[in-house]
């Protein structure tokens, strides 16, 4: 049952896993630690293998681990977070009432509106609310849906800032995950002062993931400020 591998506490448990999971390649062989709702949305996406850093991924971050994710576009890292952030939510039985568990930060609208994409098809098997947050967009009906609780929150930094500072009734103090994507272009683009005023914001008891198409003393700062000391990285441009 996959409730198991979250008894981070179990230390039996959690070591036995670890060798298992980490050998795993394919979708079929994560069949017993991922959820029936996950596992329904990747089928009906017609994925059998793992990207790479989706097998050296996936299972760290079931393990409640931090991660810096280092791999070239195109190389599936959308689905080597939100799979574990579907994951963590499910099992902590995440409810609407809850609100925002989950914040994914997106360079720009288009970045942000593919990921969305995905995360529709796997909040929609998980029953969990979902929603995109992208300057121009229509403010007010953003802070409506978040005040009515938007489980899985994907947004650009600018108007994630903005909700998070000025829209009341806005819930995220239960948020347990705060990821990062495309880092890289998230520092060029100038979102630096707005990610690091998030990071003031949210709750420090979380897990964070940050991926990136390339490593450079930005996303290195970034990375020391944003996540535990403790966090596995896997960096497929440097191998
Ligand atoms: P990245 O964020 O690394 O640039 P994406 O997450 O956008 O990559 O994925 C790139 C493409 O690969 C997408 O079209 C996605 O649907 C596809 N994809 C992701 N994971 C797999 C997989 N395991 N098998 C086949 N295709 C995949
Ligand atoms: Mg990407």
């Amino acid at each position: 049952h996959c409730s198991t591998i979250l008894r981070v506490t179990d230390q039996d448990i959690e070591m036995d896993l670890k060798g298992k999971i980490s050998e795993c390649r394919t979708f079929e062989d994560m069949r017993h630690v991922l959820s029936a709702p996950t596992m329904a949305a990747i089928d009906s996406l017609g994925f059998t293998e793992m990207t790479e850093i989706q097998a050296r991924a996936i299972p760290a971050l079931l393990e409640g681990k931090d991660l810096r994710g280092t791999a070239k576009t195109g190389s599936g890292k959308t689905l080597a977070f939100l799979i574990p952030a579907f994951e963590l939510l499910h099992r902590l039985e995440f409810q609407q009432h809850h609100g925002t568990g989950v914040i994914i930060l997106c360079p720009t609208r288009e970045l942000a509106m593919q990921t969305f994409g995905v995360t529709q098809i796997l909040g929609d098997r998980h029953n969990l609310s979902y929603g995109l947050l992208i300057g121009g967009a229509n403010r007010a009906a953003e802070s409506k849906a978040l005040k009515q609780g938007v489980n899985v929150v994907v947004a650009c930094p600018g108007r994630m800032l903005d909700h998070l500072k000025n829209t009341s009734g806005f819930l995220y103090s239960n948020l347990v995950c705060l990821i990062l994507d495309e880092a890289d272009r998230m520092l060029s683009i100038g979102f630096e002062e707005e990610m690091k005023a998030i990071l003031k914001l949210v709750p420090k008891r979380r897990q964070t993931m940050l991926f990136s198409a390339t490593r450079n003393e930005r996303t290195d700062n970034l990375t020391n400020i944003a996540l535990k000391v403790t966090l596995v990285d896997v960096d497929l441009m440097a191998e």
